[in-house]
């Protein structure tokens, strides 16, 4: 959770702004492009890694003017920045990030921030910030707008500076991230949901983590826009955090009650199998089957997108034509093969369990679920009616199953254990009839088994396509 170090320097977002010593925590996508980006800028940057260095992103920072340190941070300790830019895989009560004392320490997003004039729009949430990101990045792309997609997925925003800033900016941003912001202010600002994720960060206090979500509308004002659940009881429970001024536009399943004069609040909504967005005044409507993202959860992201693309002025023909036409990301829900009518179904970014919820509901064909990892301290309640309902069979494939049997032995007849991919893809084709879906979605971590969740769904893909 946030320490002094970022939580106050809300009001002091010029703080460290004027270019001196800087020090650059963590050397992965975000570190590097933020030390990049300082190094363009005139701060004298210290690229410091408790880690080694990928050879060429050393060679490459170097060049750039860069001073690298490997192994330790006692030169960036030593050294007295006046800003310290920190990885957000480093928590902000770690020893070395107190180490600097008063110096502030931000996070890439919030330095980027500070050296852009892009229109920003920032998605946050437990789950679907990676699909919501892409699919309001794809319906600016076909506004013909000039625009980023990026931040906590792909490149970071601070790299793309380094070569150009674009006239809008659509920011993937984690709790993580939102932490270790000061000033950032997005022109819209999207909340998706907040579910149990990440709470070992977080004291295991699910409070904690959605006051660092809602962090993402904490300096917007009234020329700004911020779009969240009308649903999610966690995010119901916080929002009085957001700030008055701000323009809230919540979407959610249930129509909302008109205004007194008979119109519609602005906001969306589902009825009829339509998604009903309002904003102005003015409505866009369109049948939520159109949307090339099927589900339940994907209509939520739909709104969301399309709601920001509404506030951003885009055209209606353009948001409906561009959610017709997204492709499906990899490793969500991505429909990998049909092999003698069993449907085989990628859904390795499920890594907890409010996605496979989302995953299962969205089946209509009996399922045999295979899932399984390192569990993040998992509470499966909420799973099992579904679990009852839809699957046949469970395939656990992790290196400790014995939640998983805790949880399901009463729900399915059949449980079966593996720790390989092309067995589990193997058992799950021969237990599947035809018409059946066999789907990986494991509601945990991959690393047991695989080095992330793309090898994890990549493997998958590979023995699905050597049955
Ligand atoms: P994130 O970037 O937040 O991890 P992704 O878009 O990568 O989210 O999706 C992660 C997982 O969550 C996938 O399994 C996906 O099918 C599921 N998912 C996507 N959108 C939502 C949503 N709005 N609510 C719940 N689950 C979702």
């Amino acid at each position: 959770m946030s320490t002094v170090h970022t939580q106050d320097l809300g009001h002091a977002g010029t703080l460290g702004s004027k270019p001196g010593r800087m020090v650059v925590l963590g050397a992965g996508e975000s570190g590097l492009g933020a030390a990049r980006l300082a190094a363009k800028h005139g701060w004298n940057v210290l690229l410091s890694d408790a880690g080694t260095i990928d050879q060429q992103r050393a060679e490459y920072a170097r060049q750039a003017g860069i001073e690298i340190e490997e192994g330790s941070h006692d030169m960036a300790l030593a050294r007295k920045p006046s800003l310290v830019v920190k990885s957000p895989g480093i928590p902000s009560d770690a020893p070395v990030v107190r180490g600097f004392g008063e110096a502030p320490v931000i996070g890439e997003i919030e330095f980027a921030a500070r050296h852009s004039k892009a229109r920003m729009l920032a998605i946050t949430g437990s789950n679907g910030k990676t699909t919501t990101t892409s699919l309001a990045g794809h319906v600016l792309q076909r506004a013909g707008l000039d625009v980023f997609v990026g931040g906590n997925i792909g490149k970071s925003f601070a790299a793309q500076l380094c070569e150009r800033d674009p006239a809008y900016a659509v920011l993937e941003v984690s709790s993580f991230q939102l932490d270790d912001t000061a000033a950032f202010k997005p022109s819209v600002s999207v909340l998706l949901n907040i579910t149990e994720d990440h709470l070992d960060r977080y004291g295991h206090d699910i409070h904690r983590y959605a006051a660092s979500k809602m962090r993402i509308a904490r300096n917007q004002d009234a020329s700004d826009h911020f779009i969240h659940s009308a649903e999610d009881p966690m995010t119901l429970e916080h929002l009085s955090e957001a700030p008055q001024a701000v323009r809230r536009l919540p979407f959610g399943w249930s129509k909302p009650t008109p205004n007194p004069d008979g119109s519609m609040p602005d906001g969306a909504w589902v009825e009829d199998g339509h998604m009903h967005i309002q904003f102005r005044q003015t409505p866009f409507s369109m049948s939520i089957y159109d949307l090339a993202l099927q589900g339940k959860h994907n209509v939520n992201n739909a709104m969301a997108a399309a709601m920001a693309a509404r506030v951003l002025d885009i055209r209606k023909d353009v948001i409906r034509d561009a959610l017709m036409d997204f492709r499906a990301l990899e490793h969500r829900l991505e429909r990998v093969a049909s092999v003698h009518g069993v449907r085989f179904v990628n859904d390795s970014k499920a890594t907890n369990v409010n996605s496979v919820w989302y995953a299962l509901e969205s089946q209509e064909q009996p399922v045999v679920w295979i899932a399984g990892g390192v569990d993040k301290g998992n509470d499966y309640e909420a799973l099992k009616p579904l679990v009852k309902q839809k699957v046949k069979a469970i395939i656990c494939l992790g290196k400790d199953n014995r939640k998983l049997h805790q949880a399901f032995s009463a729900c399915v007849d059949v449980m079966i254990n593996t720790q390989r991919m092309d067995e589990a893809v193997r058992m799950a084709y021969h237990m599947a009839d035809k018409e059946d879906v066999v789907l990986l979605s494991p509601a945990c971590a991959s690393f047991d088994l695989f080095r992330n969740y793309e090898d994890r769904g990549r493997q998958f893909k590979a023995a699905v396509k050597a049955l």
